[in-house]
């Protein structure tokens, strides 16, 4: 089966696996795990922040983000389609007793001059607006971007309006091989980013929160009351220094494949829109009448397996196993169905 379900599928090849077997541990809560010591140091440097902490998902590194940066009844601005607001199982709501404030965006990415016309007012019977959450790449949004030059506006209103501003960079690393923008500027732009190695990157768990180190004291606090703090998970860690140093360059290949396949799409007849493909998803509706699910099935008896992203609409997403074979597989499939 050719996988297209998301890109973390990718299963840890021979040579992560022997990095990982061959790490160095100790417990992580006490501080003493010096693999774990050395990514999230590693990871801060990298974007030119104090501090890291490293946690199990980036589902824990957004919600300690949302806790970090808001008391009860404040409130989070970001875009609609935002998988702090989709897919993360309310938990803005559940864990911190904060509202969403939800901006429809294009493609799940949302200007300066909307954000501000969505900060509240402060009135007794008001949520206070606290905390602006991007999504960098955005999943929803059919893996759309933003470049530096379209955070920076962003970033000097949050600022202007004491607002705190939160990146949820789990495929930050897709946009970055577009772009050619560094992670220190990136850094520079946000109070916090996360980042997860579990996707793109290819390795089987991790991802991380970057900061000051002020918020990563109180991060560690709340990723334990979560259930989050790991005792020799350096073997992990390890994992995601070997994907961080050795797959990173390589997203551009996924990113490509996703683009082609995304040009292929559109002269279908049985496609009625593509979202623009910009990095290593390719989400379509299907013309009037087609329904997801069967188109799916269809899909699946020639040997790919994606997923339904609404009842007409479909996702693939490109990554390290998806070889150039199975490529050269899928667009012949594409071209028949
Ligand atoms: C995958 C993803 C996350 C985190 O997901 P986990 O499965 O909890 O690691 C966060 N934000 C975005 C945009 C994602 O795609």
């Amino acid at each position: 089966m050719i996988n297209l379900i998301s890109d973390t599928v990718t299963k840890p090849t021979p040579q992560m696996l022997d990095f990982m077997m061959k790490a160095e541990v100790g417990d992580d809560v006490f501080g003493q795990d010096p693999t774990i010591n050395e990514l999230e140091s590693y990871v801060a440097e990298m974007f030119g922040k104090e501090k890291a902490i490293f946690c199990p998902s980036g589902t824990m590194t957004n919600q300690i983000a949302i806790k970090c940066h808001t008391q009860p009844l404040d409130e989070v601005i970001c875009d609609h389609y935002s998988h702090v607001y989709q897919y993360e199982t309310g938990g803005y709501a559940f864990n911190s007793g904060v509202a969403v404030n939800l901006i429809q965006g294009t493609n799940g990415k949302i200007t300066a001059e909307q954000i501000e016309a969505a900060i509240k007012p402060v009135y007794d019977w008001l949520p206070i607006s606290k905390l602006v959450v991007l999504e960098n790449s955005c999943n929803k949004g059919g893996g759309s971007y933003y470049t530096l030059d379209e955070i920076r506006p962003i970033t000097t209103l949050c600022k202007d309006r004491g607002l705190k501003l939160h990146l949820d960079g789990a495929r930050l690393f897709n946009v970055l091989v577009e772009t050619g923008e560094n992670t220190v500027d990136i850094g520079n732009h946000f109070d916090s980013v996360s980042i997860c190695i579990s996707k793109g990157l290819g390795a089987p768990v991790g991802s991380l929160l970057i900061g000051d180190a002020d918020l990563i004291k109180q991060a560690r606090r709340y990723r334990k009351v979560m259930g989050g703090g790991m005792r020799q998970a350096g073997y992990l860690a390890a994992a995601c220094l070997f994907a961080l140093k050795n797959q990173r360059t390589r997203l551009k290949i996924d990113n490509d494949k996703a683009k082609e396949i995304g040009l292929l799409l559109e002269k279908q007849p049985y496609v009625k829109v593509v979202r623009p493909v910009k990095t290593n998803i390719v989400i379509f509706d299907l013309a009037d009448g087609q329904k997801a699910d069967p188109f799916l099935e269809k899909l699946k008896s020639k040997g790919i397996l994606a997923t339904a992203f609404g009842p007409e609409t479909v996702r693939f997403v490109t990554h390290l196993d998806y070889t150039d074979e199975m490529h050269v597989e899928v667009m012949n499939v594409l071209k028949r169905m």
